[in-house]
């Protein structure tokens, strides 16, 4: 082995690429020693299929573009994907499942516009690519649906600080992947909180960008107006590197920002007026609304989070007293307006234009009754049922139009909050990761569970989880940040900063 790759594993984003940049490994080597450790390590559960032979292309591609100085800070870098964007087939090797039965073996004829940007470009030379390696396509909850990553119908991922214990949903294969070691960075997508959950509970770093920076083309819809991707990672410097490189504008996705290219890094690094060296965050006004700390959140996940705060209180931000009044009524409205977009998207999986078809069937009716009986797990079942229900007439007024004016409230709340401070600051989840098998005993635990996700969600503001401490048997737990729309350089700069000065994301999960 190349001595340069020597604790490899203990390498990110950023360290890799100047690793490379160096000449102390090739994207090859470091490609082929991490393709032998998620071989050897699937005990976690969080792949769901590698392609050794596309991936190995892929890295001496990277090899040459960085040998004829093609190279960016990204190129050769491996980083996985959440099985929930498509990735073409013939390229890759890789099929796109969604988690989900219905899509087992499906061959995408093309790439989601975020593979390609982190990749090779698009096919049709519309979108550059940064040149990262795919490494392979990573567990999720089926069609984004859940909080435990057990809603899979390829069993499920664990949490490498236990695996007796879930790494959180639905991007749990992301963020186990990522903890364990096995690649630097992972995308994933948030709906409602399914990047910045895992990575609270995985110990990890993820940002969820304001609704329409990155393209969801090639994205399978979950709920239209809320899905939105992002990075996950071990420190904010890595996700600020992979966003900057996967976000855009994007004419295939009619709800995509119309805005320049943004660098994400640059922007953590920018100083704050009045900033001095120790004290980079003075002046940075950090609001804790009232119902994100009530008196049911656990002690742990608490101090924890506290005691985060209190260390940016150190580098100079000061924290203000907000609330955020309609925090509660967000579980009721997500989980109106999220079934309602899923039961609309979900419909075109009939058995004809994609993935599985009953293999027996007596009439059109029947094909689809038992294509979508057999190839839909319970959770996607349920949120079906209750999207066509609200959606109905006689009940669309009650429940759907209610839902989007409370919506608004929602949003108009952060507004106001935004009147008092830079960033809003709180618990990522009510406790710390939970035992593997309770989602089937009762779902609507893990509804309630997203309390403290769902609002930036439905107002489609950016949130950030970054690793704050640990709590009941030594689980990580994460500080969420919440900033205005576009404001995703505020929040990487606070994470970065307190990641600078402490070292909490840096703790690997024992027996790696
Ligand atoms: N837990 C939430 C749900 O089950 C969020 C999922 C997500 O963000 N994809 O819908």
């Amino acid at each position: 082995m190349n001595a340069g790759l020597k604790n490899v594993r203990d390498l990110g984003v950023a360290d890799l690429g100047r690793g490379l940049a160096e000449g102390a490994f090739s994207s090859e080597e470091l490609t082929r020693e991490l393709l032998t450790l998620v071989a050897a390590q699937d005990r976690y559960g969080a792949f769901l299929a590698t392609h050794e032979d596309s991936s190995l292309n892929q890295a001496r591609r990277a090899d040459a573009l960085r040998a004829a100085g093609q190279s960016g800070p990204l190129t050769g870098v491996p980083v996985a994907h959440k099985d929930i964007f498509v990735t073409d087939f013939e390229h890759s090797g890789l099929a796109s499942t969604a988690g989900s039965k219905m899509l087992a073996g499906y061959a995408s004829p093309f790439d989601a516009s975020v593979v390609a940007r982190l990749g090779d470009g698009s096919r049709d030379g519309r979108l550059p690519g940064a040149g990262m390696v795919t490494l392979g396509k990573l567990n999720c909850d089926e069609f984004a649906m859940g909080s435990a990553n057990e809603n899979s119908a390829y069993g499920p991922a664990r949490n490498p600080w236990d695996l007796g214990r879930v790494p959180g949903g639905s991007s749990g294969g992301s963020a186990a992947a990522v903890a364990a070691r096995l690649v630097p960075a992972a995308t994933g997508t948030d709906t409602g909180g399914s990047i910045r959950q895992p990575a609270a509970f995985c110990g990890i770093t993820g940002i969820k960008p304001t609704y329409g920076t990155c393209s969801r083309y090639g994205m399978i819809a979950f709920a239209s107006s809320l899905d939105q991707a992002g990075p996950m990672a071990r420190t904010a410097e890595d996700c600020a590197l992979l966003l900057s490189a996967m976000s855009g504008f994007d004419e295939r996705d009619a709800t995509s920002a119309q805005r320049p290219p943004q660098d994400f890094h640059a922007q953590m690094l920018r100083a704050r007026e009045g900033a001095s060296p120790g004290r980079p965050l003075a002046g940075l006004r950090i609001g804790l609304p009232r119902e994100f700390f009530p008196a049911a959140l656990a002690e742990d996940v608490h101090g924890a989070v506290r005691a985060a705060l209190a260390e940016l209180e150190k580098l100079g931000a000061t924290l203000v007293d907000v609330s955020l009044p309609r925090t509660e009524l967000a579980i009721p409205v997500y989980y109106i307006i999220a079934p309602a977009e899923a039961s609309s998207n979900l419909s075109r999986f009939d058995g004809v234009k994609f993935g599985h078809r009953a293999p027996q069937y007596a009439d059109l009716l029947d094909m689809y009754k038992k294509t979508r009986a057999q190839g839909f797990g319970a959770e996607v079942k349920r949120r079906i049922m209750i999207g066509t229900y609200v959606l109905s007439h006689g009940y669309y007024d009650a429940y759907y139009l209610q839902a989007q004016k409370l919506r608004r409230m929602i949003a108009d709340d952060f507004q106001a909050c935004f009147r008092e401070c830079d960033v809003i600051a709180g618990p990522v989840a009510p406790t710390v990761a939970w035992t593997l098998g309770q989602t089937d005993k009762d779902p609507t635990a893990d509804y309630l569970a997203d309390i403290f996700t769902l609002p930036a969600s439905l107002a489609g503001l950016p949130g950030m989880s970054v690793p704050a401490g640990f709590g009941q048997g030594g689980l990580p737990v994460g500080l969420q940040l919440i900033g205005n729309y576009f404001d995703e350089g505020t929040l990487l700069h606070a994470a970065h900063a307190l990641q600078q000065a402490t070292d909490i994301h840096l703790r690997a999960p024992a027996g790696l």
